[in-house]
């Protein structure tokens, strides 16, 4: 028994209409069907091969988590930055090097301490704009001035003094807190 109810589609190979003989037909033709299926299992290739360049991309960056001392160049890949920032890093007391022989290590649980300091902390440590020299720490002021620790934080505040950051001490340049708490001459 056949019925009359024609069945118009669009070959997904050749674009073309064709009158198909079951409602699952996709292509036109044996050439087409063909065509269709050489070009499926070319894709299923490509997604294989993509996902293996995937795993040879990540797979470095899983050896070196597994390690529990780093060179600077791995230190660098892992955190994604440049090796001159982990000098940076370095300089500043916040990452420590530890010198092998003549080669330069880095533990990875040092690499991991540097993202469990406070996001303000961070957001402080830039490079210093006014020379340590020309810095008092918050314990040189208050020895110096008989300050108490709350009054130099609020005096601090309120005249928006910048404060800047080494390894954990925070310094303000020595000349805005001399202007502000030095007795003014008559
Ligand atoms: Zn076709």
């Amino acid at each position: 028994m056949s019925s009359n109810i024609r069945i118009i589609r669009i070959c997904q190979q050749c674009g073309n209409e064709f009158e198909a003989r079951k409602t699952t037909s996709k292509t036109c033709s044996d050439a087409c069907a063909k065509k269709a299926y050489k070009a499926r299992q070319r894709s299923g290739k490509v997604e294989v091969s993509d996902q293996q360049t995937l795993q040879i991309k990540i797979k470095p960056i899983e050896d070196i988590k597994a390690q529990e001392f780093l060179t600077v160049d791995e230190s660098a890949k892992l955190i994604r930055i440049s090796r001159r920032s982990l000098y940076r890093l370095n300089e500043r007391g916040e990452l420590p090097f530890v010198k092998l022989n003549r080669r330069t290590v880095i533990r990875r649980s040092d690499i991991d301490r540097l993202f469990d300091r406070p996001a303000e902390l961070l957001e402080k440590s830039r490079p210093i704009p006014v020379p340590l020299v020309d810095c008092y720490t918050m314990k040189e002021i208050r020895e110096k001035y008989s300050i108490s620790e709350k009054a130099l934080y609020d005096l601090i505040q309120r005249h928006e003094v910048p404060k800047q950051y080494s390894g954990i001490y925070a310094y303000v340049p020595k000349s805005r807190i001399d202007q502000l708490l030095a007795p003014t001459l008559p």
